[in-house]
């Protein structure tokens, strides 16, 4: 993938086209995908960041075909503050949730109007399925193109990495359900705002559902060993004793996220910042 060139990544009669937007980096692996959509009226899904050579790129693609939707995954920084520029420039229709609160959102983004899980947008030549898909963060939506069963997936699922779980808007409880949700989709692939497109979706997210049931064991049988209460670092350590030090900062948000859903179901306590198992004593 390079930035800026185009590349037809399409799975059956509907034309989509990929562009890498200019932002790779820790967070976005080598940037984010900007997809285009249809072939006479065009749907940008993901305009990415607030960038004019990335917005002049779009509009070359669409070479000078209307674009009339602007599918948004969700206002993350990386994703939804170049939809405003490109909707001043088109007069599009945006689709998406409102920003929470919370740091790395946009609060510049506004879609048209209120939004509903499960709405299907008619574009002519194809049509979008909305599949609110909450966990990474809680406006997070997938997009359904319903003719080739191609799933944009936003951050809801990555191609080589595992989406961060940021409490308090992230949940760890919403994120496994809406996880399951997807499987009974008739999916054929899956194409994430970070990465290639994935072929074998059921795999893939079987694959995101044991990840996360091994890390959860993992931190049960930590708090189980446990004679006393432990930090959320001290409990990284043991639990992600498996990936470069660089990236527990991350890892350590996910495991909160973790702890807060076993909190939940009463397998975790938490008192002053410090964890322990939940049924002791009991
Ligand atoms: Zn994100």
């Amino acid at each position: 993938m390079m930035a800026g060139v185009p590349e037809t990544v399409g799975i059956g009669s509907v034309p989509v086209q990929r562009l890498l937007a200019r932002n790779a980096g820790p967070m976005t692996g080598p940037g984010t995908n900007t997809y285009v959509i249809g072939s006479r009226r065009l749907a940008v899904l993901d305009p990415g960041p607030r960038d004019a050579l990335h917005l002049q790129a779009i509009l070359d693609l669409a070479g000078g075909r209307p674009v009339d939707w602007i599918f948004v995954t969700h206002t993350h920084g990386d994703h939804s503050p170049g939809t405003a520029p490109l909707q001043a420039q088109t007069g599009a229709q945006v689709i998406g949730l409102p920003p929470p609160p919370g740091s790395g959102q946009d609060p510049s983004f506004q879609a048209t109007r209120l939004f509903h899980d499960a709405e299907r947008i008619d574009c002519g030549e194809f049509s979008m399925r909305l599949i609110h898909t909450p966990g990474h963060v809680s406006n997070h939506l997938c997009f359904l193109l319903e003719q080739d069963g191609l799933l944009f997936t936003g951050d809801h699922i990555l191609d080589g990495m595992t989406p961060v779980i940021a409490p308090p808007d992230g949940c760890m409880r919403l994120y496994l359900q809406a996880l399951e949700g997807l499987k009974a989709l008739p999916l054929r692939a899956l194409a994430p705002a970070h990465g290639q497109l994935m072929h074998q979706p059921l795999q893939v997210i079987e694959t995101l559902l044991r990840h996360r049931a091994r890390r959860e064991s993992k931190l049960l049988a930590a708090l189980a060993q446990q004679s006393r209460p432990l930090s959320l670092q001290a409990l990284a350590d043991q639990v992600y004793d498996d990936i470069a030090p660089a990236l527990l900062p991350l890892a350590c948000r996910t495991l909160l996220a973790h702890l807060l859903k076993l909190e939940a179901e009463g397998r975790a306590r938490q008192s002053n910042g410090l964890w322990t198992g939940g049924h002791d004593g009991i």
